[in-house]
């Protein structure tokens, strides 16, 4: 079974004390975690009701305090619970993806991830030796047939381009995406009619070169981020977990973006209010761009991603080819980043983008990115 840690490698975590981000997701149980809830007599903090709207017929979830705060078991950032906390507690800040393969993923809002010091691909690659090897293999086997069938109909549609060849071309264009002008025209090149499917990399670069950006990419990159903070559910809005801990909740409405400090019980204290155009797509310096060609760079890398884009043409009925798809939606996701960078800069009061800020931008990110729907599934 081919089981990919690259995307860990060169990182290392330590879980920080009064963090407890992660505890602000409503995990999910195994039958075997709800046996041992069962054994110990802790029910009562479970729900079979789950936050995106589901229902399962045995109380698999764990509640969220006040219905949005944190895990019904964290008391002052600390889990209650610590022994027996499910496999996703375990896991985090690590990810484990099957799509045609099994691929470990870091959630990079995770503020315990750093470079250097202690293997994060050692900590991953222990998680997995704890997955019973039977599961995991049924799982690949659903996955990959879900992969075979969306290839099958994208072959027929004329659509379709091998991973080999998506992550190719977009390894060729990060360089250029990630530089001043390069998202814009990316998305230019992306939307536009030209076939490019069968395109070399290089005519896919010198199309790119020649692409007008759109005029107004502010207004593309806040209006999208608008509608998708449109979050009436104070469960599903997206969390900014400072340097300091601080929990901070967003969502869009009346034409600003609306910040608010988040208790663990739920509760959400009124901080800022900021109108749209106080948002700005600030220009970042050098640093800021690696910290985004990095990041792009994982995004490419993920098959979670690769996923994203094969729903994402399914679901426009494989009108698109697969390749436009790809690096179109590798663009949007580095315009969001980047207009959320922006808001994460304006939560603190910073007019330069550089690299400690874009970094902040990502780890604002990273959590929603990885939300993003897609043909594989987390276990
Ligand atoms: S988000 Fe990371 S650092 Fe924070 S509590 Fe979770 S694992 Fe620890
Ligand atoms: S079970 Fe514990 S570690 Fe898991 S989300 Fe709840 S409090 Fe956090």
């Amino acid at each position: 079974m081919e089981i990919d840690v690259s995307e860990l490698k060169a990182k290392s975590f330590e879980c920080l004390d009064g963090c407890a981000m992660c505890c602000l997701c409503q995990p999910e149980l195994s039958m075997d975690e709800l046996a041992g809830f069962r054994k110990n007599g802790l029910t009562a903090g479970l729900t079979k009701n789950h936050i995106q709207g589901y229902r399962t017929d045995e109380p698999t979830a764990i509640k969220l305090q006040g219905g949005n705060g944190a895990c019904h078991f964290l008391r002052d950032r600390r889990c209650t619970i610590h022994e027996l906390r499910p496999a996703f507690c375990r896991q985090f800040p690590v990810h484990v993806h099957a799509l045609h393969r099994i691929q470990l993923n870091a959630n990079l809002s995770c503020r315990g991830i750093t470079r250097g010091g202690d293997s994060l691909a050692q900590f991953g690659n222990s998680l997995v030796s704890d997955i019973d090897p039977g599961m995991m293999a049924s799982i690949l086997v659903e996955t990959r047939d879900a992969v075979k069938s969306f290839e099958a109909e994208a072959a027929k549609a004329g659509v379709h381009r091998t991973p080999e060849r998506l992550r190719e071309a977009a390894d060729g264009i990060i360089p250029v995406l990630c530089r001043p002008g390069g998202i814009g025209r990316v998305l230019a090149f992306a939307d536009s009619d030209m076939p490019k499917g069968s395109m070399e990399l290089s005519e896919i670069l010198s199309q790119i070169e020649k692409a007008e950006p759109p005029e107004d990419l502010w207004e593309a990159a806040a209006k999208g981020n608008y509608e998708q903070l449109e979050l009436e559910n104070p469960a599903w809005r997206p969390v900014y977990v400072d340097a300091e801990f601080r929990w901070r909740s967003y969502h869009s409405t009346d034409g600003k973006i609306k910040v608010e400090g988040l208790g663990q019980d739920g509760t959400l204290t009124p901080e800022l209010e900021i109108p749209l155009d106080e948002i700005p797509l600030l220009e970042p310096d050098e640093g800021a761009w690696l910290a985004f060609n990095d990041y792009a760079d994982v995004l490419n890398s993920r098959d979670h991603f690769l996923g994203y884009s094969y729903w994402m043409c399914e679901n426009h009925d494989y009108a698109h080819d697969l390749m436009a798809v790809y690096l179109g939606l590798l663009g949007t996701a580095m315009l969001d980043l980047w207009w959320r960078t922006g808001l994460v800069g304006r939560i603190q009061g910073r007019k330069r983008l550089d690299r400690d800020l874009a970094l902040e931008g990502i780890r604002a990110f990273d959590m929603d990115c990885l939300d993003m729907p897609t043909k594989g599934v987390f276990f």
